[in-house]
């Protein structure tokens, strides 16, 4: 990869850094003002359920957030775009269909299958 392939990759990541956080921001504030003024029990329940939803979701987002936070060091580094399986040079074509990747196509499918026998 080249410095401007870098340079788009980290661009993309920090854009979806920042839409995870605000939207993460968000949804904790409006999860606030819903459950305030809920007096029905019904109504709690639902809250209740939506909310362990929405939990759910925001475990998720904190673990992609984690991930991009891990590529985007791995930039400052310079192992970024490193396969940590082979050390292998990942494809800039995989990096932008999924830039917090950490290993290359090969190595992610080879994983996959073993995954996928010990599944079975
Ligand atoms: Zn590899």
């Amino acid at each position: 990869m080249n410095k401007q392939q870098i340079e788009i990759l980290k661009t993309l990541l920090t854009e979806q850094l920042q839409e995870l956080i605000k939207h993460g921001n968000d949804a904790v504030n409006g999860m606030k003002d819903a459950g305030d003024n809920l007096p029905d029990p019904t109504d709690r329940a639902s809250f209740d359920a939506d909310r362990s939803f929405m939990l759910r979701i925001r475990e998720r987002e904190a673990k992609l957030i984690n991930k991009i936070q891990a590529a985007l060091d791995r930039i400052e580094e310079g192992t970024f775009g490193i396969c940590e399986t082979c050390g292998q040079k990942i494809s800039f074509k995989r990096l932008i269909a999924r830039p917090v990747t950490t290993q290359c196509i090969d190595c992610k499918s080879h994983q996959e299958v073993l995954e996928k026998a010990i599944g079975e």
